[in-house]
């Protein structure tokens, strides 16, 4: 399917079948915010369905019309995969928002795909729940945009990722037909798991249109310090030692490298007596727990255990719910490093544990031999693997300096276990990576579904595979 102009009577048709009010193109497609990709909204055109009836319609319209597919949800994916060109459908999920059932006693929420994260983590909170994941981007994020990223975030290292936290699911296929799968339970051995090849297809194989996810108790107390450490290996320890604090649950164990830190600390003006600022890595640790004052002690005991490892750590534990924000901001507010370096070259990998202090060891050696002013910017959720790496660099690179750095950070990523994207997904921007490191057995099975399921190529074409 090609990007052309759109069929005539096709705009007219789809005005037709969902009202004028939720199509969208002109001054009134210009008014919406494209979020994190300029490119979002340049099909010029945005549907607006409400219902998964509309979208079964408006994708056999699309279908019939020959019309490709965009769906979006927050428009906060950083791969670009919403990206649209003129001739294509941009189908926004924005009016399926409603968090429709909350079940406190089986600890079970059913959500429509354009419900933001938060307003679901907003639904749980009113009944001492959480949907035990958790994003930066929660305010924009949707629960559609999430399972269709197999999104990851803070909390992965201890709840696993969306895939792990969805129980049902309902999706349009490519044809038209409604897969609908809302089971409300964790145990369901009826033959394929067929939300599974949803989840995470970045919305090349159908539109999510609702969601079962689990909930969890949400904790009643929690704190949250800044260790200043020596090493990426003194990280990981901390969180060994945090994760076997007796009466507490560790909720999130992030890490933050001194240029990274520095800058977002200079942006927020940000500065703490407590923390020597020429550490190395620091690691932001969230602990949880039934009641406020037993925590900071926790803390306070695993910082003595801390100094006694690495006697040059520094720490600091939030004193009130204002600095848990604050340091939170530094970590969170990534924002400002692309304030910094607009579209600066950025990477997602995973790798486990045990493989970190060896990759960094041969990573950055090799960065600063491609370019000796690289110094890059590095964060992420350390718990589970998760690096982020950011250059220092307004993008695009040089084509010959982008290559070198994309063989620099991903050549040894599958050997040693990990994912040259651990939680963005593939999108439009690394379909190139997908292919040098996945197997060739998956590759091709990838290529079997797609052309399985979306044989005409009406959904979100050039994404995960090539058009
Ligand atoms: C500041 C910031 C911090 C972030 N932190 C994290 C993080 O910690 N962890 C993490 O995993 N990600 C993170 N992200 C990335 C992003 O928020 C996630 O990828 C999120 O899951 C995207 O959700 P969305 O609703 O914005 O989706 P969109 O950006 O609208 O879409 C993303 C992809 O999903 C598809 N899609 C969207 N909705 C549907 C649907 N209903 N059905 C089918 N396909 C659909 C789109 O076509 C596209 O391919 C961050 C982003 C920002 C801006």
């Amino acid at each position: 399917m090609t990007a052309l102009p759109l069929p005539a009577g096709f705009e007219d048709r789809l005005r037709q079948l969902l009202g004028q009010a939720h199509v969208k193109s002109g001054d009134a497609l210009d008014a919406i915010d494209p979020g994190w990709n300029r490119n979002n909204l340049k099909s010029g055109l945005l549907a607006l369905p409400g219902s998964t009836e509309e979208v079964a319609s408006l994708v056999r319209l699309c279908r019939e019309a020959g019309v490709s597919i965009v769906p979006q949800g927050g428009r906060t994916g950083l791969v670009g995969g919403s990206v649209s060109a003129p001739g294509q459908l941009v189908v926004s999920t924005a009016r399926l928002n409603a968090v429709e059932r909350l079940d406190p006693i089986e600890r079970t929420v059913t959500a429509g795909a354009g419900a933001s994260l938060q307003s679901v983590q907003e639904a749980a909170a009113a009944h001492g729940l959480e949907p035990g994941i958790d994003l930066p981007s929660r305010g924009t994020a949707t629960i559609g945009g999430m399972i269709s990223t197999n999104a990851g975030g803070i909390m992965a290292f201890r709840n696993g990722v969306m895939r792990h936290r969805i129980l049902g699911l309902e999706a349009v296929l490519p044809d038209g037909t409604v897969m609908s799968d809302c089971t409300r339970v964790v145990k369901t051995a009826a033959g394929y798991d067929l939300k599974h090849l949803v989840i995470g297809a970045e919305g090349t194989l159908g539109i999510v249109t609702r969601a079962v996810l689990k909930l969890d108790p949400l904790p009643q107390a929690s704190a949250t310090a800044l260790f200043g450490l020596p090493s990426v290996e003194a990280v990981l320890e901390v969180i060994q030692l945090a994760l076997a604090l007796p009466g507490v649950t560790l909720r999130a164990a992030e890490a933050m490298w001194r240029p990274f830190l520095d800058l977002t600390a200079e942006a927020l003006g940000w500065r703490s007596e407590a923390i020597d600022r020429s550490a190395p890595v620091y690691g932001l640790l969230s602990i949880g727990g039934a009641e406020d004052a037993s925590l900071p002690a926790a803390f306070e005991t695993l910082f003595e255990t801390v100094l006694e490892r690495f006697p040059q750590a520094t720490g600091l534990i939030a004193q009130s719910s204002r600095q848990e924000r604050e340091l939170w901001r530094l970590r969170e507010d990534t924002d400002l490093v692309y304030h910094a370096y607009p579209a600066a070259p950025s990477f997602d990998v995973s790798l486990p544990q045990s493989e970190i202090p060896a990759y960094l060891g041969r990573l950055l050696p090799e960065l600063a031999r491609i370019d000796g002013a690289f110094e890059p910017l590095i964060f992420g959720h350390l718990a589970d693997g998760n690096l982020h790496i950011i250059l220092n660099r307004p993008g695009p690179l040089e084509p010959d300096v982008a290559a070198k750095v994309e063989t620099a950070v991903y050549r040894d990523i599958r050997e040693r276990g990990g994912s040259f994207s651990a939680e963005h997904g593939v999108g439009s921007q690394r379909i190139g990576p997908l292919e040098a490191t996945a197997d060739p057995g998956k590759l091709a099975l990838i290529r079997l579904v797609k052309a399985s399921l979306d044989p005409h190529g009406t959904m979100n074409p050039g994404v995960i595979v090539r058009r």
